[in-house]
């Protein structure tokens, strides 16, 4: 089983990316940012307690993020892989995931940076919307809808914006990155499992160095000995 995690800043396209790489790869994407934006719309405890932090641009608090992402690892058993998106974001989880992976004699196979510089990533967070129904990303430069105003993969007329994508609460975002989750790649980096890409590529170019990532050593490792 491949087990992947990309890592970068918001708005970097971990999302698109990890979309691009399920599509292609058949490893299904593991977000925690959608996993927690779910629990919020349905009304569960755990969306109640994660949207105060949501909303104001803050990390969700480890224990709380931990159990909803190892859940979802959990039920991942006898598929080809998964990739992390937006998970683990702070030392603690990924400790904690090592800790989760270890007990099954496995652990992580390659970690993917995506880096943008911060003035890319408020211009693009600030343009950006979904399609209602199916999630597909757009954004109101780089990539509107062919048809005006029309979903190009599944003929929706519905679109919506993140809450949480105001400049204001981008700011903290990008503060709360560099304080907390920007010290991963040294984590990552000390078990030589890094590969960096430069996310201010166009979406196909970084695919493709993504691709290049995916038929080098980095992950090629537990495909070959299945662990
Ligand atoms: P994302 O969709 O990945 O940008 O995440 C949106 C928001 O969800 C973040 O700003 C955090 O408040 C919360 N969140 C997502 N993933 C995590 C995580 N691994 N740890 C803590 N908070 C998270």
């Amino acid at each position: 089983m491949i087990k992947v995690i990309l890592l970068g800043p918001p708005g970097a396209g971990k999302g698109t990316q990890a979309k691009l790489i399920e599509d292609k790869l058949g490893l299904k994407q593991l977000s925690s940012g959608d996993m927690l934006r779910a629990a919020v719309t349905g009304g569960t405890a755990i969306g109640q307690t994660a949207k105060t932090f949501m909303d104001s641009g803050a990390l969700v608090p480890d224990e709380v993020v931990v159990d909803v992402v190892f859940e979802h690892i959990d039920g991942m058993s006898g598929s080809k892989g998964f990739i992390l998106d937006g998970f683990p974001r702070t030392v603690e989880q990924a400790i904690a995931l090592d800790r989760k992976l270890a007990e099954k004699g496995s652990s992580i196979d390659g970690v993917i940076v995506i880096q943008v510089s911060d003035d890319k990533l408020v211009e693009r967070i600030a343009g950006r919307f979904t399609c209602a129904q199916c999630g597909e990303g757009y954004h109101d430069v780089f990539k509107r809808p062919a048809q005006e105003g029309v979903c190009e993969k599944c003929g929706s007329q519905a679109f919506k914006r993140r809450a949480d994508d105001q400049p204001e609460t981008v700011k903290h975002r990008l503060k709360t990155y560099h304080q907390q989750t920007a010290p991963l790649i040294d984590y990552y980096r000390r078990r030589g499992k890094v590969a960096i890409i430069n996310g201010e590529l166009s979406i196909e170019h970084v695919a493709k160095e993504i691709d290049g990532v995916f038929s080098s050593d980095v992950t090629a490792e537990s495909s070959v000995t299945g662990g």
